[in-house]
């Protein structure tokens, strides 16, 4: 009898302390696989297959998201309330940059590392755009410095985009007169600044690269740059300069450019001696894919000095279109100055322009600290599959693995991973985690299968993530891309970096992160023998540049011997980039 009641009391003192204990850690590791995504096992993740859930987490900022999860992940530095209100406690000890755990900035040369050697100007709040205080703690500190010169020119640019911006006096009344005498005017109007504004075109990566360029062309010809950002770029970007909105307003009667006059037009009518005397006050300027089109003169000069009397244009581009400037004699002098170091444009521009909003921010830094942080070197792996018929998944994956074992950038797998080492051993392996991003989850579950309980021929630990698999490219779908933006910058984080040929979403990871990466080729039609080789610079490649001459209107027959710093692409010999050639 007694021995039933002690048997009753200690299976009552078990069920009082240890149920509450199991549903605690049960709660916890429901909460702990973070991801873009359901389904990340521990270890080896592979986001994705379901992505309605999106699950935010800011350092110790439990938010409740739009995407209708919470999650709690922490930092220790930071203390946040929700996603727009987020304070900064304490920089010491973020963990972030280079590997492991070693904290690789002191809080003395913040302001410094903050403001990318001057490139950023400060004065912002804070708490409305968080990367733009926090993201030297995750990209090393770039080699690569801004000249004085561009930094002067983009002080000088915020005042003039503080002084004419959307939303601002100038702004409001030369809006006016332009919509007033774009429809009958036999010259354009008198405005007290001049515009551009951007219209998107093709994924987000082409977009991102197509605003650089535009900006490069508005700080070239004192242009206020205005960008026309749909539902789908909510909570993509922050706002780029101080105290003023690049956005076109949701009011605005420029959200249409269908009626507006055509650059190709006046060039068609200079072309066939047309008298030219009918200058707009606004031109739609189309410099998309098509090389065929406009943008066969727009590198030369006496284009651009019609271009500078009208005062709006808008621009459709989805091209990194800056090798075309130096085509363009007028600007050359200014380029040179601006950017002593032809290798490096887009990657200041890019830092300068392209900060993480906070819903992004959150996404990115979540990611990281739950997934990548631990790693001693985090390997970048972007895999862009156009069409899977013509390229198999099957060749793909050989190729990716051929090309990331043959280089050493993945080591070999040996056998079953014997599971009884030692705590010391352990704290010796080297942990390399591999970020994948695909629109195709195959190659972040091939991956993981291969390495998953296995030993390396290296002894290293490999864990792979892949955050999400959107099986397509979507257009004006905003959590689509939100993962993309979040997953470019994840990218560019690594210390080792694949990116696939033609793709100007590795472009973006590449010049953001300053990574030289590797570039995976078509395996299909392939003209180069190589399967992947080591680029050369952080440029993008101008897909479809201008083909003719300005001055005779001939074919291009040799970029090299006519442009200096410019040759065809490696990885889209049809394209141009700029190259340094004094090296
Ligand atoms: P590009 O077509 O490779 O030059 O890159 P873009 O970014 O211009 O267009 C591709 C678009 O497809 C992206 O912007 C995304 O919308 C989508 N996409 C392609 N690859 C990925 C990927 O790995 N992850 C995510 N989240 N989206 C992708």
């Amino acid at each position: 009898m007694e021995e039933y009641s002690m048997r009753l009391k200690i299976s009552f003192i078990v069920s009082f302390i240890a149920l509450p204990i199991v549903f605690m850690v049960t709660l916890m590791y429901q909460n702990s696989s973070f991801g873009l995504f359901e389904g990340f096992s521990k270890g080896m993740a592979i986001g994705g297959m379901n992505q309605k859930n999106f699950t935010i987490g800011v350092p110790n900022v439990t938010a409740n998201n739009e995407f209708g999860l919470r999650s709690d992940v922490t930092l220790d530095n930071f203390e946040g309330r929700n996603k727009n209100d987020v304070k900064i406690k304490s920089s010491k000890s973020i963990p972030l940059t280079n590997s492991t755990s070693t904290p690789s900035k002191e809080i003395n040369d913040n302001e410094k590392d903050k403001l990318l050697d001057g490139l950023l100007v400060s004065g912002f709040d804070e708490a409305s755009c968080i990367s733009r205080s926090q993201s030297h703690f995750y990209h090393k500190p770039s080699p690569h410095k801004p000249s004085p010169y561009l930094i002067s020119k983009l002080r000088k640019y915020e005042e003039l985009h503080r002084k004419c911006g959307p939303n601002t006096r100038a702004y409001n009344k030369d809006m006016k007169i332009i919509a007033n005498s774009k429809n009958n005017s036999k010259k354009s109007a008198a405005t007290t600044c001049k515009y551009i504004i951007w219209l998107p075109a093709n994924g987000l990566g082409n977009q991102i690269i197509s605003m650089a360029s535009s900006f490069l062309y508005a700080l070239l010809t004192d242009r206020v740059l205005v960008v026309q950002f749909g539902k789908d770029k909510e909570g993509l970007f922050c706002e780029p300069f101080l105290n003023s909105t690049w956005l076109l307003p949701e009011n605005s009667s420029f959200w249409d450019a269908q009626n507006v006059v055509t650059y190709q037009s006046i060039i068609e009518m200079e072309m066939t001696n047309t008298s030219n005397e009918y200058l707009p006050s606004a031109m739609y300027v189309d410099l998309k894919y098509s090389p065929t089109n406009d943008e066969r003169f727009f590198h030369c000069d006496h284009n651009q000095f019609l271009l500078i009397k009208i005062p709006l244009l808008f621009l459709e581009a989805g091209q990194y279109f800056v090798p075309s400037f130096f085509m363009t004699p007028i600007f050359k002098d200014e380029l040179n100055k601006m950017f002593p170091e032809i290798t490096s444009i887009f990657h200041h521009l890019g830092r300068y322009l392209f900060h993480p909003a906070n819903e992004a921010w959150e996404l990115i830094t979540s990611f990281y600290q739950q997934h990548l942080a631990k790693a001693n070197e985090r390997v970048g792996l972007q895999i862009r599959v156009v069409n899977p018929y013509s390229t198999p998944h099957q060749v793909v994956m050989n190729q990716i693995l051929n090309c990331a074992l043959e280089n050493k950038l993945l080591p070999k797998v040996r056998g079953t991973k014997n599971m009884s080492v030692s705590s010391s051993d352990k704290n010796k392996t080297i942990k390399k985690f591999v970020l994948v991003t695909s629109l195709f989850q195959q190659y972040g579950k091939n991956l993981t299968n291969m390495y998953q309980n296995k030993s390396t021929v290296t002894g290293e630990v490999i864990e792979v993530y892949q955050p999400s698999s959107e099986k397509e490219q979507k257009f004006g779908d905003n959590k689509h891309n939100l993962k993309a933006w979040v997953e470019m910058y994840l990218l560019s984080l690594s210390d080792v970096l694949v990116t696939t040929y033609q793709s100007t979403f590795g472009y973006v990871a590449k010049a953001l992160g300053n990574s030289i990466p590797w570039i995976l080729y078509n395996p299909v039609h392939n003209t180069n023998k190589e399967i992947c080789e080591r680029e050369f610079t952080l440029e993008p490649c101008y897909h479809y540049p201008p083909l003719h001459y300005c001055d005779d209107g001939k074919v291009i027959q040799d970029v090299a011997s006519s442009f200096h710093n410019i040759r065809h692409c490696k990885d889209f010999p049809f394209g141009l980039k700029l190259v340094n050639t004094s090296v």
